[in-house]
């Protein structure tokens, strides 16, 4: 799995970071960034929570079994 954030939709809802907190951070302007070396979602299963907790649909992940 990949993850990826797009960060012109972002608006800084946190959302993700407090979903899945080992794999979510926020930058200095809050916007979301991935914590380093969790590109991959690191197996946390909280990932796709994240995903879905954002509430513009910033947070793609690709790479998917069956998605
Ligand atoms: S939940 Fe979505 S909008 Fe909020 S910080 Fe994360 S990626 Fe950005």
């Amino acid at each position: 799995m990949r993850i990826h954030i797009d960060a012109d939709v972002c608006i800084g809802a946190g959302q993700c970071a407090l979903a899945a907190p080992g794999v979510f951070t926020q930058d200095d302007d809050g916007f979301s960034t991935i914590l380093p070396g969790r590109e991959d979602g690191g197996g946390d299963p909280m990932v796709r929570e994240a995903a879905r907790a954002c509430p513009v649909g910033a947070v793609r992940l690709s790479g998917e079994a069956g998605g």
